[in-house]
């Protein structure tokens, strides 16, 4: 078969002159892009094999090799791994997959320092790219394990790159970048070096559970040494806390959830008893751009014994904490375990609990005692969270009692609910809330003016999700959750009996004006009423009680009901 030249797709294109004008301060995170993307691969072969013995694989010797070559000034990154057909190269080297590309690189043009790019950049699976920050030219030779035929793909990073069907690939994939030319101001950059090589694989790599060799310098005249593995090759989730300093968890973090950026906490659970398990479970520091689409794969890493069973389990942790990452190592499962098997397994369903309540009392634990972590978390995660409050009954106080809101109280000191009830003047039985778009838009409701006027506090909602949250709950601590667009508020009760007189007399004034206007209204509104709601303005909507809000009734027929 001829050499064939094809285009990138446009959002390639884009990231590549990213790349290659390095956006990134620290180019040796390539080095762990491509020992990570061969450690998913050596998982994939191992895991196809347990599931297909017929597979035509050697899984013998499973590892990662780090070649370098001085005189031609080349890295290479082999593994003998899955490999990839020629078809699946066109499609995973050369597009990019993931939808949320688009905004990003907009965005990206908006953020116009340096730093703010590289933080956008990191949500990205840009991963075999950033291979182009350290070459110019880069080269992926590779056999899919059971085929015959291998294939090459090489690119300079700029228009096109070509595809070429090849005999002798050995099986799992190569990747050799031709280096730039050396900067001899920065020799901490000399990746032709086994010494900066080793640092950076103990750096970012040590705990890649596949073997990371390398061949070391030959002394002058002596022959060639043996290779030898650079990582320690521990399971992290399995040392104890104490072994394990911050940075490698961190490492671990950007290894499985493909951010570049450090977790916002980590956490660890070990479980003994009759089910055993350990996770290593992250909660990131910034929301992904495509948290609330369709497109977003959530779940956690599983493992069996130390074997990588699957991506994205879903099966552990709940669809409100989806943001979640971590790996999870169950020693009694079967390795065979399939996701119709995990869907209805108990002791999955057992972990799920756990970690649940593991999550939300580490959440806790922010509010009770960094405050600036937890207004963090809120500020990202905070609206994924509160679907919990609709959808998971058992944790419904849990969640409550870790969510906070804006209130009328302060402008910039969200409440809890809890305390906010524990504020309510005497007399007060109800909650109050608005819901609306913006804060702006319901500090400025009609509704709220005869709030202000007596001094009651409102919870300000401002997330679509607090709409249908509010109904779910309905009360805390014995307190309704009420809405101030909705049905008669009784504030008068507060104001005592002459309040009361007051009324109606002024009802038995304005009885003719009311059913005047009641009459020419009749096909928009149910009902004309004298309200005490209203301090400023002349008048205003109100729905019953058991109506939807204006802003649900606008996301229904968003949403085409
Ligand atoms: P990501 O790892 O986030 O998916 P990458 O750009 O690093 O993104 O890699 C893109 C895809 O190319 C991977 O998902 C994988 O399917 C494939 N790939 C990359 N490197 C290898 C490899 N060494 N062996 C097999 N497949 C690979
Ligand atoms: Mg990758």
């Amino acid at each position: 078969m001829p050499t064939e030249t094809f285009e990138f797709q446009v959002e390639a294109r884009q990231l590549l002159q990213l790349m290659i004008h390095s956006v990134y301060s620290n180019k040796d995170v390539f080095l762990r892009e491509l020992i990570s993307n061969a450690s998913d691969a050596l998982d994939k072969l191992r895991l196809e094999k347990l599931r297909d013995d017929a597979l035509d694989a050697d899984v013998s010797d499973l590892h990662i090799a780090i070649d370098i070559d001085k005189e031609a000034r080349t890295l290479t990154v082999r593994d003998n791994g899955i490999g990839m057909s020629y078809e699946e190269v066109g499609r995973l080297i050369g597009t990019i997959a993931n939808s949320g590309t688009a905004t990003f690189l907009q965005e990206l043009r908006e953020a116009k320092d340096g730093a703010g790019a590289e933080g956008l950049i990191g949500q990205f699976g840009v991963g075999f790219y950033s291979g182009f920050m350290a070459a110019d030219e880069v080269t992926l030779t590779t056999r899919r394990a059971g085929e015959d035929r291998g294939t090459r793909w090489t690119s300079r990073g700029e228009a096109t790159y070509t595809l070429q069907s090849v005999e002798d690939a050995p099986q799992g994939t190569s990747v050799t970048l031709h280096l730039k030319p050396a900067d001899p101001e920065n020799q901490l950059h000399d990746y032709t070096s086994p010494w900066t090589v080793k640092e950076i694989v103990k750096r970012y790599s040590d705990f890649i559970t596949w073997p990371i060799r390398t061949v070391p310098e030959a002394a002058e005249g002596a022959e060639a040494p043996e290779p030898e593995t650079l990582n320690s090759m521990k399971a992290l989730w399995a040392r104890s806390r104490e072994e394990v300093s911050d940075d490698e968890y961190h490492e671990l973090y950007k290894h499985i959830s493909h951010d570049w950026r450090e977790p916002l906490e980590t956490i660890r659970l070990q479980a003994e008893g009759t089910f055993e398990y350990q996770a290593l479970l992250f909660v990131p520091a910034q929301a992904p751009h495509d948290l609330f689409t369709r497109e977003y794969r959530r779940g956690v890493q599983l493992y069996v014994k130390r074997v990588f069973i699957m991506d994205d389990c879903e099966e552990l942790l709940p669809p409100y904490l989806r943001f979640v990452k971590g790996v999870v190592d169950a020693q009694d499962l079967s390795l065979n375990v399939s996701r119709e098997i995990l869907q209805q397994d108990r002791h999955i369903r057992m972990m799920q609990r756990r970690l649940t309540k593991k999550v939300l009392s580490t959440v806790k634990d922010f509010m009770a005692k960094d405050a600036e972590r937890y207004a963090t978390f809120w500020r990202e995660f905070g609206a994924v969270v509160k679907e919990g409050l609709i959808t998971d009954s058992d944790n419904r106080e849990a969640i409550l009692a870790v969510a906070s809101f804006a209130s009328t109280r302060a402008d910039d000191e969200p409440t809890t609910v809890a305390q906010y009830v524990e504020r309510m003047k005497d007399g007060q039985d109800d909650i109050y809330y608005i819901t609306g778009d913006s804060r702006q838009a319901v500090e400025n409701s009609p509704h709220m003016e005869a709030f202000r006027d007596r001094g009651i506090e409102v919870l300000l909602l401002t997330d679509p999700v607090d709409e249908v949250w509010v109904d779910a709950v309905g009360e805390h601590a014995g307190k309704r959750l009420r809405s101030v667009t909705k049905g008669e508020l009784d504030l008068d009760a507060e104001d005592g009996e002459q309040a009361g007189e007051e009324r109606e007399k002024q009802a038995e004034e304005y009885a003719g004006l009311l059913g005047w206007m009641g009459e020419r209204l009749e096909e928009d509104i149910k009902e004309v009423r004298l309200s005490t709601r209203l301090t400023v303005s002349a008048a205003c909507v109100v729905s019953d009680a058991q109506d939807l809000t204006p802003a649900l009734e606008h996301m229904y027929r968003a949403m085409g009901q």
